[in-house]
């Protein structure tokens, strides 16, 4: 077997397992502790600079029954939190020794109140991100939230973060961040050589691996994939847009590759992909931290900005040469759902083609959205996008 298999199996073995073998086998070796964080994103040099493993946990996809996690919710919401209620329930999650339940929407916010009433023992985090950008408003907030959460996880890892383990912590993630940005460049140009089937187990590895561990299996999986000799189809250039939280299953990611497009930029697993370059080293590095996510983060549908949404899928368009754009978004996901009039308003005003479906993360039935996304590739092949 190839070593491009044996990265990829190992990727595939890692999403899953539900019960996070890896992260035992972490905690035992080292004797440490891990903190498990729901999308979209933490800093996670916080957990790293405190001693601990950042873990992150995106649902049961459509591998688990939902047996008892559906009793604890309304039934017109979204699927991940019942999966994970689910995993929880089931001693999936008991390796956790805490968790971050970051404030994206109603969802998250009553699964962390719900975790609270669960687990009493464990330490629950509700972490409010901030919906002003002035460093001097909405920075000043963040900073203060950031150190009430370092002094929580003081107390659970008995490891008080330093400056220098703060910076140690963020240089790891800037190349996490830059080899990542790199695969997705390569994929931009290439993408027959990086399929998003492989790029997505890539990154879905990458929650729960130790970060210079995935940083390792970044640079080996690019170094390999271009000698695989894998051959150019004549098939259109997909941006997609509406997954940044619950995720489609694996099988509907392969569907939409096999219906004809190549998907050139997505906004899957956005955790290692939220702040957008490298965050410096020279200073305070908490300030930092800060700084990087109020001017230099991803536009996603949690963030308040009414005055430019849209521009940046536009630039991914134009960027990634890209011919058309597939919303892909889960039932039910209201910053996602919310959002995308306002989108696809920004896509009319450029004449940028687009076409949209929902999922649920355990849908079993690709068929009508393969044809879908097939007409669609198809169409703008034929008559162009613009
Ligand atoms: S999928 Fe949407 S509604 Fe559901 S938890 Fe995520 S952001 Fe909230």
């Amino acid at each position: 077997m190839s070593e491009i298999n044996d990265i990829l199996n190992r990727c595939q073995e890692l999403y899953e397992d539900l019960s996070l073998g890896y992260v035992q086998r972490w905690k035992e070796m080292y004797g440490k502790k891990a903190v498990g964080f729901l999308p979209v994103y933490v800093p996670r040099e916080l957990i790293r600079a405190s001693g601990m493993l950042p873990v992150g946990i995106m649902g049961g996809g459509d591998q688990i029954e939902i047996i008892r996690g559906d009793a604890y919710f309304q039934s017109y919401i979204c699927h991940i939190p019942r999966s994970v209620i689910e995993m929880a329930l089931s001693g999936k999650l008991d390796c956790l020794d805490g968790m971050m339940f970051p404030s994206i929407c109603d969802v998250i916010r009553n699964l962390s109140g719900m975790w609270q009433l669960m687990f009493p023992e464990k330490l629950s985090i509700y972490f409010d991100s901030p919906q002003n950008f002035e460093s001097d408003t909405g920075g000043i907030f963040y900073q203060n939230e950031l150190k009430r959460i370092l002094d929580e996880f003081s107390k659970l890892s008995g490891i008080t973060a330093t400056d220098e383990s703060l910076r140690d912590a963020t240089a790891l993630y800037n190349q996490n961040r830059r080899l990542t940005q790199q695969l997705y460049r390569r994929r931009a140009d290439k993408p027959w050589e990086i399929p998003t089937s492989e790029l997505y187990l890539l990154l879905r590895a990458g929650n729960i691996l130790e970060v210079t561990e995935h940083n390792q299996m970044l640079e080996r999986y690019m170094a390999l994939a271009s000698k695989e000799n894998r051959k150019p189809l004549d098939n259109s250039r997909l941006v997609l847009n509406g997954s940044f939280c619950e995720q489609p299953p694996l099988g509907l990611i392969r569907a939409l590759e096999r219906a004809g497009g190549y998907i050139v930029d997505d906004d899957f697993v956005l955790a290692g992909r939220m702040i957008k370059s490298e965050i410096p080293l020279k200073g305070d590095p908490l300030e930092n931290i800060v700084e990087a996510y109020l001017k230099d983060s991803k536009d996603v549908p949690f963030k308040y900005n009414i005055e430019n949404k849209g521009d940046e899928l536009v630039e991914s368009f134009r960027e990634n040469r890209a011919d058309g754009v597939i919303f892909c978004a889960a039932s039910f996901c209201d910053p996602g759902l919310l959002e995308q009039p306002m989108l696809q308003g920004r896509l009319d005003k450029d004449k940028i083609a687009y076409t949209s479906f929902q999922f649920a993360e355990n849908t079993g039935q690709y068929q009508v959205i393969r044809e879908q996304v097939g007409t669609f590739s198809d169409t703008i092949k034929l008559w162009g996008g613009q």
